[in-house]
């Protein structure tokens, strides 16, 4: 297939596109650099061994969008958004914008030049503060920031579009707690700034790039107080990117699906496994908690796995030692312009 990757210079994108050149698609990836690198494009190809194709434009752009669809695309796949809660709560307009009418010119862009088949990277924050866990598809949606409101609307643009035209298949997939990176160490996480997430944080921590963690809360109802969630490995999502883009010619409709491993783990426990895998201390300090935090969520995934025969292969162990590995290789991330 010829797969547009709309924010493949990112995170989760970068390994995305290296796990499509494997199984043969052609990729071409549509970033505005606002949060990728041309390096981590440059680390896709020579992971992939080919000179995938990249287009630098902004998916808000139709006259961008019309131009790298019209070449025999088959399916998109939209990573490109703002992902920060926190800033999502300041800036919630720059959100919108990015996150809701970016999705709106790519829609009208893909039915405008007849591709009909589509993955879009959506979130568990769309569950905001869970009834029950673990947390199936079927649960109530509801969001608590802005950020989870950008989701939430995307997803139902999404549907509603698959209403209207019948031959149009999407699939949202809702990640959990994407970490770790490319066990080759070329590609990985590299927030800009202070990093909001726990695992990169630690990470650079272990680094010595910070002096110590703070730990949001240890007065949870969980096993030792601190916060419980369902990291992923990167190369598992990778992967389950690849089924459902593979499976949506024979599918139809619109459909959401959890990405998560299926078990929950505290930040304490995180914290001991990155210290095993690395060989450094991690010194921390409990705080208060952080507000808008749930004390724990993590995923049903088994529809996952009856709709894509997908299931997360990589437990914590390999979450830790293949982001350490990408740590200490790449200490200061990548070169940024
Ligand atoms: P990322 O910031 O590393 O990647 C997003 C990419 O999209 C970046 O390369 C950025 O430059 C690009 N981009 C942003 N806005 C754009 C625009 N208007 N036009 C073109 N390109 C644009 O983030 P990521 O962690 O790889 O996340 C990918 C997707 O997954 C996002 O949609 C995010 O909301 C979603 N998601 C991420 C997480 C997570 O924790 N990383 C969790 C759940 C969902
Ligand atoms: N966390 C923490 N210190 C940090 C960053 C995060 O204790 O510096 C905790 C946070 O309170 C939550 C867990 O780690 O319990 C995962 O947080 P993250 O921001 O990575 O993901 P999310 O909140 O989106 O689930």
């Amino acid at each position: 297939m010829k797969i547009l990757v709309c924010g493949g210079a990112g995170y989760i994108g970068s390994h995305t596109c290296v796990a499509l050149a494997a199984r043969g698609h052609e990729v071409v990836i549509f970033d505005n650099l606002s949060n990728g690198s041309e390096d981590a494009v440059q680390r896709v190809r020579k992971l992939s061994g080919r000179p995938l194709a990249f287009v630098e434009g902004d998916v808000r752009s139709l006259e961008s969008l019309r131009m790298v669809l019209s070449d025999g695309v088959d399916a998109v796949i939209h990573f490109a958004a703002l992902k920060s809660v926190s800033e999502s709560c300041s800036e919630p307009l720059a959100y919108f914008d990015n996150n809701i009418c970016g999705t709106i010119r790519l829609l009208q862009a893909m039915d405008g030049a007849g591709v009909r088949n589509l993955v879009f990277s959506s979130s568990a924050t769309v569950y905001g503060d869970p009834q029950v866990v673990p947390i199936h598809e079927g649960a109530v949606l509801q969001v608590t920031n802005p950020y989870g409101r950008s989701k939430l609307v995307a997803e139902d643009l999404i549907r509603d579009l698959c209403g209207a035209r019948k031959d149009f298949n999407a699939t949202l997939l809702r990640y959990f707690n994407p970490v770790g990176a490319h066990p080759s160490g070329l590609i990985g996480e590299d927030p800009l700034g202070t990093p909001c997430n726990l695992m990169p944080y630690v990470s650079q921590v272990a680094v010595g790039r910070r002096p110590r963690l703070n730990v949001f809360g240890g007065d949870y109802s969980t096993p030792d107080g601190t916060g419980v969630r369902d990291y992923i490995h990167v190369m598992d999502l990778a992967d389950a990117h690849v089924k459902a883009v593979e499976q949506l010619n024979s599918s139809s409709g619109c459909q959401a699906i959890n990405l998560g491993t299926g078990h929950g783990v505290s930040v304490l426990e995180l914290v001991r496994a990155f210290e095993q895998a690395s060989g450094r201390d991690i010194p921390y300090t409990i705080v208060d908690r952080r507000p808008g935090d749930v004390a724990a969520c993590w995923a049903d995934p088994s529809k996952a796995f009856e709709v894509l025969g997908w299931k997360a292969k990589y437990g914590v162990r390999a979450m830790c030692e293949d982001a350490w590995r990408w740590q200490l290789a790449n200490p200061n991330g990548y070169r940024r312009h």
